[in-house]
């Protein structure tokens, strides 16, 4: 085991897509030193969840550095010419990428970053008044100015729900590969990890004996979409989501949720077609689907699993199955590894880390030591902070805060954007938006 200690200006912990992205900007920055880390061997993105048809959510433009550095080596543009496909992409006429495609540019821009290091897990971060210090399970020290961290969400598990090789989160779906023939399969999660496991077990041959959809939501609802509803995803909005009060922030962040969060269109659709094809024309009623039903119990008993769903007004309806997947989202947490300075942070009360307008954590040390919390900004940017609109813009605005130096032209060239937005309101959508 060695024990080397490396000096360096910005550490990132993780190696998604966010920190990705402020590794791939950074890369240009003249003088400014970094090194990100990840504990897995490989670059990867949501693997157990990467279907055949897996599309993206949002624009392939929208890729590490294109929004504020277009010219920059690691473009999704510049991948698909080094890959020498540019011109078989474009006939194609995609209107998004697929999930794999774009992981793949992602993994090309990681382990083409010599400032990307994987198979090192970050296990303490400290700091000792002057500088973190990171200690990694090889035994290895880095030691920073800053730090950005950017471990991603965990599962979110149903209280109780009892894991193994047949009940799991559908992040694992594609890992743990169940024998679903002839069983009774429930789905429990309406969104779209849900949507995507459902449509997978409605292709499969043969099919589940029964498979049952369970929802909390009061329907299986879909992405709202377009050039309006985009404008939420927009460097402008979020200036003005800043300014709004912290009630308004929360009721804008509920009302917005399916902007982000429902079924993309051509899912849903299929899904559609599948069970009308099953029911009307192969003749076979297993599928069932069941918005409105809140899962509160999942028991093991007698080699299966016996479920409680609970609907609106209290009837509560039991169901039996033989493998059980919780598509039931994902949470940000603290990750373990700042425990050694976790009493320092600032935490919110749902559990992210409380950032401020600079993508700051809030915490007791000295001002020229920040802690940028990338995907902890749900409650405090907004709806846009969990997925990739504003990743490239976010990490320009951060180097640009780390540096005290302004590198990024298009921070300050960008439109303030189409809507005249209100300040400081709360937004009555609320009030009529589906639980
Ligand atoms: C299935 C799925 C599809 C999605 N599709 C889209 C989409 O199309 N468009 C969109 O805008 N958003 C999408 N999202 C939302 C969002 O873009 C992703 O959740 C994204 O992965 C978040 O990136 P991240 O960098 O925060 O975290 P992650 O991608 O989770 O990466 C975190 C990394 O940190 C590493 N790590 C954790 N702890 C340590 C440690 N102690 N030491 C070292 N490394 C560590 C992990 O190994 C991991 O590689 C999707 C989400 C899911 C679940």
């Amino acid at each position: 085991m060695t024990s080397h200690t490396y000096s360096t200006d910005l550490a990132g912990i993780g190696i998604g897509p966010f920190n990705l992205s402020l590794a791939a900007l950074a890369h240009g920055v003249t003088g400014l030193r970094t090194r990100f880390l990840d504990q897995k061997p490989v670059f990867s993105w949501h693997a157990g969840l990467a279907f055949e048809d897996s599309s993206m959510q949002t624009s392939y433009l929208k890729d590490m550095v294109t929004p504020v550095l277009p010219t920059s080596p690691w473009s999704f543009l510049n991948y698909l010419v080094q890959q020498g496909r540019f011109y078989d992409f474009m006939a194609a006429r995609f209107d998004t990428v697929s999930r794999r495609e774009f992981t793949d540019y992602m993994a090309w821009v990681a382990h083409s970053l010599d400032t990307c290091q994987f198979g090192n897990q970050v296990r303490g971060v400290e700091h000792d008044g002057h500088r973190f210090v990171l200690h990694m399970d090889r035994g290895e020290t880095v030691t920073a100015r800053g730090l950005s961290i950017g471990t991603g969400p965990v599962p979110q598990i149903p209280e109780g729900a009892p894991l193994g090789q047949n009940c799991f989160h559908g992040v694992e779906y594609l890992a743990k590969c169940p024998d679903i023939a002839g069983k009774r399969v429930a789905v429990v999660g309406g969104g779209q990890t849900g949507a995507e496991i459902v449509l997978d077990l409605l292709r499969h041959d043969p099919m589940p004996a029964e498979l049952t959809w369970l929802s909390r939501r009061s329907a299986f609802w879909q992405l709202q979409e377009g050039g309006l509803v985009d404008q939420i995803y927009t460097p402008a909005y979020h200036d003005v989501f800043l300014g709004l009060t912290e009630g308004a922030k929360q009721a804008a962040v509920k009302a917005q949720k399916y902007s982000s969060d429902g079924l993309t269109p051509s899912t849903a659709d299929e899904i559609y077609r599948q069970l009308y094809r099953h029911r009307h024309v192969n003749r076979r009623d297993v599928v069932s689907l069941r918005p409105g039903r809140t899962v509160s119990r999942i028991e093991q008993r007698f080699g299966g699993f016996y479920l409680n769903a609970t609907t609106p007004v209290g009837v509560v309806e039991e169901l039996n199955a033989d493998i059980v997947i919780l598509a039931t989202g994902f949470k940000i947490e603290v990750p373990q590894c700042v425990d050694p300075i976790r009493s320092r942070l600032d935490v919110e009360l749902g559990g992210a880390l409380t950032l401020d307008g600079r993508y700051r954590v809030r915490w007791d040390g000295p001002e020229d030591a920040p802690i940028y919390g990338m995907n902890h900004g749900r409650q405090s940017h907004g709806i846009v902070d969990p997925q990739l609109s504003l990743t490239a813009w976010r990490s320009a605005a951060i180097l640009e805060d780390f540096t005290g130096t302004d590198i990024f032209e298009a921070l300050r060239q960008t439109s303030r954007g189409l809507v005249d937005w209100a300040t400081g309101h709360v937004d009555e959508d609320v009030l009529r938006i589906p639980a």
